[in-house]
């Protein structure tokens, strides 16, 4: 039976994961964690075991793995890339020494690791079309610089020690629970709260600037149908390149339009968050993800809009 730790449980991904995980394995085989407990989270909290973690300090990882008798570690703690960007140490503080001390538990405990990689982890050199699934990997952020060497740490673990790590490399992800923590893409997130709440939206990212992007109901089915996948099928374990859609923000305007026909999108660039979005792929090829583990997502730009737009007017009621 899988017993699992889930850290950083009260981000973008976890908060959504957790939840689906204890209504998947039961609510005891989830033990979600996060750094410290954050307002909004207490339906989270109180469905199952919760546990104070900082992935900083291994001691604390392992003592919680025990007692817990964890299998399986699912790692999302971590400071995405605009925050990065302007803490570079905690960046690599987090994505680094947070993760070699998830995968030294994982060595000691025998636990099964899955942590994401992300499209950031390419970089201005990457074939930018189709991007094959191994490539040109020279990332121009700090984010992206511990997304690859944390896929390579990963494959490093696997080889030598025999542990059990899996990831794919998620590209935007879109959601209505929580708020994104700080990403590239996190305006075709806050799109869809403005054209609910103002029917216009600024946009921080230029016209034409294209980027793969995906439902959060896929990137759970990702997370969980990787995790349960025939070990003796996978040729790459960690770092699968996986997508569902790519778009720029006037094509997401669009798509929007068809359901609120007034909505007005506008830009305001940011220029850091903007030569970031340049440095990454416009589209991802995802097959070895298709062919190893049966990736296959289901929600498109339309369908995931009027999803969107639905669950966020019932909620910003
Ligand atoms: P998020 O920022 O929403 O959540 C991450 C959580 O980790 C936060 O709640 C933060 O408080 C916590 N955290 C930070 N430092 C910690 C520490 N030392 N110990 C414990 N917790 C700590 O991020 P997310 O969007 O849920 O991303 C989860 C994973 O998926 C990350 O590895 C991220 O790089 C990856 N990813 C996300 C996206 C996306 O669009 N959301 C895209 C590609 C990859």
């Amino acid at each position: 039976m899988r017993k699992i730790l889930v850290t950083g449980a009260l981000g973008q991904i976890g908060s959504e994961l957790t939840m689906k995980l204890r209504d998947t394995y039961g609510n005891d085989n989830i033990i979600a964690s996060s750094r410290r407990i954050k307002e909004g989270h207490e339906k989270l909290i109180e469905s199952g075991p919760f546990e104070v973690l900082n992935i900083n300090d291994g001691k604390e990882v392992s003592n919680v793995v025990r007692k817990h008798n964890v299998n399986t570690i699912i790692n999302l703690a971590a400071i995405l890339s605009a925050v990065g960007e302007k803490d570079p140490l905690a960046c690599w503080n987090v994505n680094m020494n947070g993760l070699i001390n998830i995968l030294e538990v994982g060595k000691e405990e025998k636990c099964q690791v899955f942590t994401p990689s992300s499209i950031a982890a390419f970089g201005p050199n990457t074939p930018p079309d189709n991007t094959p699934q191994d490539t040109i990997q020279r990332p121009s952020t700090i984010y992206g610089v511990t997304k690859v060497a944390g896929e390579i740490l990963c494959d490093y673990y696997f080889k030598k020690f025999g542990v059990d790590t899996r990831g794919v490399r998620f590209p935007g992800l879109i959601s209505y629970e929580t708020l994104p923590g700080g990403g590239t893409t996190d305006y075709a997130v806050h799109i869809y709260y403005d054209a609910v709440k103002n029917k216009e939206y600024t946009s921080f990212i230029d016209k034409g600037t294209k980027m793969d992007m995906m439902y959060m109901p896929d990137a759970l089915d990702a997370i969980i149908n990787l995790m349960e996948a025939d070990p003796s099928k996978l040729i790459h374990r960690n770092a699968f390149n996986v997508t569902a859609m790519s778009f720029a923000p006037e094509e997401l305007a669009d798509s929007i339009r068809k359901i609120i026909p007034e909505f007005k999108l506008k830009y305001d660039v940011d220029h850091v968050r903007q030569a970031i979005a340049e440095s990454w792929p416009n589209s991802l090829d995802d097959t070895a993800a298709r062919e190893e583990w049966g990736w296959n997502p289901k929600y498109d730009i339309d369908s995931m809009t009027k999803d969107m737009l639905e669950k966020l007017s019932a909620k910003l009621k």
